[in-house]
């Protein structure tokens, strides 16, 4: 699968970051709160890009290299953040 190319294995508990816009790559960097459990790459920007704001796009794939949808990743957030 391209998408792997350029990181290490996967470890528990990790998620690989590959920036968009300076195009690298970082194998295993810890997975935020809302991060799907079962995504294995993030498509955003790293924090050299991003300037450490979490406001950039973000875009979850899973193993096979499938986007997770924007809905899936909602039920994660109102699962965390119940509206009451
Ligand atoms: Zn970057």
């Amino acid at each position: 699968m391209m998408e792997w190319a350029g990181f290490r294995p996967l470890r528990p508990g990790r998620i690989h970051l590959y920036c968009m816009k300076c195009r690298r790559k970082q194998s295993n960097v810890p997975r935020g709160k809302y991060d799907p459990p079962r995504a294995e790459l993030v498509q955003s920007f790293c924090e050299r890009c991003g300037q450490g704001g979490k406001d950039g796009p973000e875009y979850f794939l899973d193993k096979h290299g499938k986007a997770i949808s924007y809905e899936e990743i909602e039920r994660i957030v109102n699962k965390l953040h119940p509206i009451r």
